[in-house]
């Protein structure tokens, strides 16, 4: 760490360039309630205390700045008003909102922003990079859809899927990853390396009237030229950039950030592919890099000049791909993702680079994402075929240590010796022994906090201080909901919503129920059955003419009020309507606020 450049003001010089307006104060409220404050990281303009890792908190220093900023003539960004940016392009009539942050709130607040400097114009047409929520949450903030809006093939698949199946438990991991019970202090959330936080506003969502569907399309929008390459399986399913060729500008959506970006984010997702994502950003460089100025993306600050384009994107593919191929050569002499993440060294040339560091992904979680990616949970070795689970085995290894006397004299010890992770090993064995344990409970959470304080990643450092939060005080739970939003939840289709219900079947509950339900959607013509037997909750569309128990005539919106509680007035049915009492009563409510760092 000693030899990083810190002499080297590169990164906050892109960062301040072009600054045109801040917004002061920098709170977003709605309804009084505060949905954005990034004056509360005012402290980070201070010297980086011992509790934080230097190279995080300069990182921190670079993401707080927010406001109005030129990229070039006629190209501006609304920055450090949500984790994400929103682009601003201007065209003949108007200007083009490129990804409007993800609350409506913000996105309003930054529309605003840019008006106050640029005049009133009007918003003439939007782009989505890709379907993350932090790029299309805040799209009510800046238009009512009457507009062209433009995004990649797949977008509104995936803008919902992401939500529909895991996203109780990713919101739950959300609030460790992003820290939003954390203080904003030199001993708390100082950000997450990829932005400060996420905004906690509106989440909207209007679906795109136009799809692009591949790299070489161009689209005219309000008198500006663009020519599209399409990334899907990159940082998202679903994903762009794009070249302004008369502005001599290159857009990256996500795909090139400030940072060494996640191949498996830390609240949990699909493995994303290393090895596509390398291929793309070559591919970027071939078509676009001779032909742009400048290369802005939609988190973090821009980077000017031919030259440094192509080595910024360079640094960043050779990352991306170093990663891949090590991790796979390794693999395949008997490493596995523990060993490869702890063996893997980056080039010393890609370290010298600050925006190749993990403080978004890490080398370390992201080695162990690729390995996942192509050979799973399983490292081949029996003894990890069938352990106990956490608590089972939380107390025998407390048993064979002398019981709970020893293993905090153990961990006294470790942690004397600098040796934090296995006393976090431990101490949690301790702790999932008897989660009455407040000595092992304060101990852990002064582990965790060490562990945090020392992280380069910030999101490394929210999931320890969160633990730490949580073993020393109560259960936060999810506040970052975007699966209630209600225009998500109207985006899914038929099938989402019946696989979003099947997921909630209590199986043993349901083992001797058959019930058999015919669904007849009137606003969308189709036709559906659920069948209901050994616990399963299958479900068929255009299905065979064949008795059903109940049929149900009905519109979407109708569908998901009755599967949200509400009664069933108004709807049209043939059969017993008390075979739908007989399924609620099988549906099982998931958790937003279970345990995570104790048992
Ligand atoms: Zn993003």
């Amino acid at each position: 760490m000693a030899d990083l450049p810190f002499g080297d003001r590169t990164d906050f010089d892109a960062a301040d360039r072009g600054f045109v307006a801040a917004l002061s104060p920098a709170i977003v409220k709605t309804d009084g309630r505060v949905v954005w404050d990034s004056d509360s990281y005012g402290f980070l303009a201070q010297e980086c205390p011992d509790t934080a890792h230097p190279s995080l908190w300069r990182q921190g220093q670079l993401c707080v700045k927010q406001g109005l900023y030129e990229v070039t003539d006629g190209i501006y960004q609304v920055r450090g008003l949500d984790l994400s940016n929103m682009t601003l392009i201007e065209g003949d009539s108007g200007v083009i909102v490129v990804d409007p942050l993800l609350s409506v709130e913000c996105a309003a607040a930054g529309l605003r922003l840019y008006r106050d400097q640029r005049g009133d114009r009007p918003v003439t047409a939007v782009i989505y990079t890709h379907s993350h929520a932090d790029h299309f949450g805040g799209v009510r903030g800046v238009t009512d859809g009457s507009v062209p809006i433009l995004a990649p093939a797949g977008f509104m698949e995936h803008a919902v899927s992401e939500n529909v199946y895991a996203g109780t438990a990713m919101n739950r991991r959300a609030t460790y990853m992003y820290g939003p019970a954390l203080p904003r202090s030199p001993e708390g959330q100082i950000g997450t390396g990829l932005g400060m936080t996420t905004s906690t506003g509106t989440i909207s969502l209007i679906p795109p009237s136009k799809d692009i569907t591949h790299t070489g399309q161009e689209e005219t929008l309000d008198g500006v030229r663009i020519v599209f390459q399409l990334t899907p399986g990159t940082e998202a399913p679903a994903e762009m950039n794009f070249l302004i060729p008369g502005r001599r500008a290159l857009c990256m959506a996500e795909n090139a950030t400030h940072n060494q970006h996640n191949i498996l984010t830390l609240r949990g997702a699909l493995v994303r592919d290393t090895r596509v994502w390398a291929r793309y950003l070559t591919e970027a460089i071939a078509l676009f890099a001779d032909q742009a100025d400048v290369v802005f993306a939609s988190h973090h600050w821009p980077t000017w000049g031919g030259q440094n384009i192509v080595t910024f994107l360079s640094q960043q593919r050779d990352m991306y791909a170093y990663m891949h191929d090590q991790t796979l050569r390794m693999m395949n002499k008997g490493m596995t993702g523990s060993e490869i993440a702890e063996a893997m060294r980056m080039p010393p040339a890609l370290e010298q680079a600050w925006h190749t560091h993990g403080y978004y992904g890490s080398v370390s979680h992201n080695v162990k994402a690729i390995y996942q990616r192509y050979l799973g949970w399983f490292d081949g070795n029996p003894a990890h075929l069938w352990e106990h689970p956490p608590i089972e085995q939380a107390r025998r290894y407390v048993e064979c240590m002398g019981g709970r006397e020893g293993v905090l004299a153990f961990a006294r010890r470790y942690i004397d010796d600098g040796d934090l992770r296995f006393a976090a090993s431990l101490l949690n064995h301790a702790v999932f022994a008897d989660e009455h344990d407040s000595q092992a409970r304060s101990m852990l959470a002064e582990v965790y906090t060490r562990l945090g304080h020392g992280a380069e990643n910030g999101t490394w450092r929210n999931f320890y201080l969160a633990g730490a939060l949580e073993l020393t005080g109560d259960v936060v739970p999810a506040n970052l909901d975007s699966a209630t939003s209600p225009e998500m939840i109207a985006a899914l289709t038929v099938e989402q919503v019946f696989d979003s219900l099947a997921i909630r079947v209590d199986g043993p509950k349901a083992w001797d129920e058959r019930l058999v339900i015919d669904w007849r959607l009137t606003d969308l013509n189709q036709r559906h059955r659920t069948t209901l037997s050994n616990g399963a909750f299958i479900h068929q569309a255009d299905p065979p003419p064949q008795p059903a128990d109940l049929t149900l005539t009905l519109t979407k919106q109708q569908l998901l009020g009755l599967l949200t509680g509400q009664p069933a007035d108004g709807i049209e049915h043939e059969g017993d309507m008390d075979v739908l009492n007989r399924l609620t009563a099988v549906l099982d409510d998931p958790d937003p606020a279970f345990a995570i760092v104790t048992p």
